[in-house]
């Protein structure tokens, strides 16, 4: 994929859709190949327990852009930002189970600074930071209903916008805490309103 090389050095990707507690389950330290573990499989290191949050929403998928490849940009999140799409990952995975295990299309996850700038993101977007996953579950329900599914649950999450079309949440960096934010958004001009609105 050009533009998207979120394979961190050294590191192999391998099964990422594996989930943990299932018949197929393996252990996580097998998730990732490194040169050292190659030969000698071991158990996981503090540092390798972020790539545990990646089950069922793959760092791929929460890398990809579509933009980053039609316009040739890199996209490559750092080790900080891959840390923190752990953190949306483990959130992402508490929505779909939250959504009753319907299936979740992740239409944005991280996005560069170029990247976001191209697709006309906002300035200060947790996009840039990989704090955030904008996203619909046809599946489930309508944005709206996506939504408010998540409002009325005990996730914690920092932002929840209502967009036009897919629903946007936003993680807590770390140390900080998770405000609940809600907003809806009904278009790209349109200001941020307080709560959720349906119509939009
Ligand atoms: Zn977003």
């Amino acid at each position: 994929m050009v533009g998207c090389a979120v394979r961190p050095t050294g590191l192999k990707p391998l099964s990422l859709r594996v989930r943990i507690g299932t018949a197929e389950a393996v252990p996580f330290h097998n998730i990732y190949e490194t040169s050292s573990n190659w030969a000698r499989p071991q158990l996981p290191t503090r540092g390798q327990l972020i790539h545990e949050s990646f089950r069922a929403f793959t760092l791929e998928e929460l890398c990809f852009s579509e933009a980053a490849e039609r316009l040739g940009l890199d996209n490559t999140p750092s080790a900080a930002i891959i840390a923190n799409l752990g953190r949306v990952a483990e959130v992402m995975e508490a929505i779909r189970a939250r959504l009753g295990d319907k299936a979740i299309v992740v239409h944005s996850g991280y996005r560069s600074v170029e990247v976001n700038r191209a697709v006309g993101g906002v300035g200060a977007s947790a996009h840039c930071l990989g704090l955030a996953c904008d996203f619909a579950s046809p599946a489930f329900g309508t944005p709206v209903e996506v939504a408010l599914a998540i409002v009325r649950s005990g996730i914690e999450y920092d932002q929840l916008i209502l967009e036009y079309g897919w629903v946007h949440v936003g993680v807590a960096s770390p140390g900080m805490l998770s405000r609940r934010e809600v907003l809806t958004k009904r278009s790209p001009q349109a200001a941020y309103e307080w709560g959720i609105r349906a119509g939009s």
